[in-house]
């Protein structure tokens, strides 16, 4: 069995490994060693991150950790632990070590997961849950293509407020559903709601009192049903694979706009019997779930945290509903002959502990539950353990292992990453 390197920031920023220590990652704040055969390839596109203010954990020879706080290389001491985004289909099944030093700054609403080094190359503790090329690097033409197709987007439908704010999250935040529709390809963004039902401690577009930058900015206008059809009616008229999806990163709750929903999917299924409508949300209003249903929805992908109330309370705060209200909306899509996917917002050392993987048995069985996309939580893990009033696990299942486990357990259920084209 052989053990990747530690990787640190020496206080010049660079990242270099180091002599004599193995890597470790952490699994809700419980340090645990690495081995190779449990790391694939940095994925193309993930980003290297420096965490400031916290120290990088090694594994010595005789396996004890070691929190690390000189550099070998100069016996400086302004080292720092590194971690890695990955790139979107992948999902970390290890997070960065690290030991927090006092007055440290919080972490931005990013995933920070364990990377290493092994036959000289950077490796990371993660699984390709996702084999759709959707927003693979490589997969993007060079940025002038997308430019001069966004350009012509852009001026063909000056008019439309939607398709200008899209255009703006293609080619100014680099948003890759955004740069799917401007590409006309796969699936396309239909934001509509400024407002929220809930205060989520790692929502990445309002931050009122959080103790987190946002790191996308929220729609300020409501786009008119004409706008969002219109937008639509483009995609599945012109587009390679074309399923549209509304609830975005850069919107607040899209249930909050039952009415503009209800009235753009019937307006749009009149005009597209098969295409895929999806819905991206958290599940809160059912009742709405279920006229959108009548009016022509195909799916929906609700985002929980965690299946355990109180820890989704703790996280969402949300505002006069509750988890049963977004197991209830799965229920409806079911019963309505829908899709119906959760949005798992992962956390190795959270997600994968006993009773939250009994929780997600117990939903797929009452559910009926089609798809499970892994992601990774985004959010500083020390802030989200104290939140939820966690301290690191005694037990821990392990993320491939629980997705296996489910595996062997419910073999209809599949794994992934995007929102399916549904078939026709
Ligand atoms: S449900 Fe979405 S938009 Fe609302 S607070 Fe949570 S992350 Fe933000």
């Amino acid at each position: 069995m052989s053990t990747p390197r530690l990787l640190y920031a020496d206080g010049q920023g660079n990242i270099l490994d180091h002599p004599g220590l193995g890597m470790a990652g952490s699994a809700g704040g419980r340090w645990e060693p690495v081995e190779e055969s449990q790391c694939i390839p940095l994925p193309p596109g993930s980003e290297l991150f420096l965490l400031p203010g916290r120290l990088p954990v090694g594994v010595d020879d005789s396996g004890e950790f070691e929190v690390m706080e000189i550099d070998p290389a100069n016996g400086a001491s302004n080292v720092s632990a590194v971690a890695a985004f990955l790139a979107p289909a992948h999902t970390a099944t290890l997070w960065s070590a690290f030991q927090t030093r006092p007055n440290a700054p919080v972490l931005p609403l990013f995933a920070y997961a364990a990377v290493g080094l092994a036959k000289e190359r950077m490796v990371v503790t993660a699984i390709r849950v996702d084999p759709l090329p959707r927003q693979d690097p490589d997969k993007f033409p060079p940025a002038q293509r997308l430019q001069e197709s966004g350009r012509r987007l852009l001026r063909k439908f000056r008019h439309n407020r939607l398709m200008q704010h899209l255009g703006h999250c293609a080619m100014g935040y680099g948003c890759p559903a955004a740069r799917n529709l401007m590409l006309g390809r796969w699936e396309a963004p239909l934001p509509t709601a400024g407002a929220c039902n809930a205060s989520c401690l790692g929502c990445i577009s309002s931050q009122p009192d959080g103790p987190f930058p946002v790191t996308q900015e929220r729609i300020a206008f409501t786009p008119s049903a004409d706008e969002v059809v219109e937008v639509a009616m483009h995609h599945f008229t012109n587009a390679l694979d074309p399923l549209v999806s509304f609830g975005q990163g850069c919107e607040g709750e899209p249930l909050t706009q039952g009415d503009l929903l209800e009235e753009s999917i019937s307006r749009i299924r009149a005009r597209v019997p098969q295409g895929t409508i999806n819905l991206n949300s958290n599940g809160s209003l059912p009742g709405v779930v279920a006229k959108l249903m009548d009016a022509g929805l195909s799916s929906i992908r609700v985002s929980v945290n965690s299946l355990i109330p109180e820890r989704h309370q703790a996280y969402y705060q949300p505002r006069g509903w509750a988890l049963a209200d977004a197991v209830e909306s799965i229920r409806v899509v079911k019963a309505a002959g829908g899709h119906a996917s959760l949005n798992l917002l992962t956390m190795p050392g959270v997600t994968d502990r006993p009773e939250e993987a009994e929780a997600i048995s117990t939903l797929v069985e009452h559910t009926g539950l089609d798809l499970i996309q892994w992601r990774n939580l985004n959010i500083d893990p020390e802030i989200y353990l104290r939140v939820l009033g966690l301290t690191p696990p005694q037990e821990r299942i392990g993320v491939a292992e629980l997705i296996d486990g489910l595996r062997r357990r419910f073999p209809k259920l599949k794994h992934g990453y995007y929102n399916p084209k549904l078939p026709a």
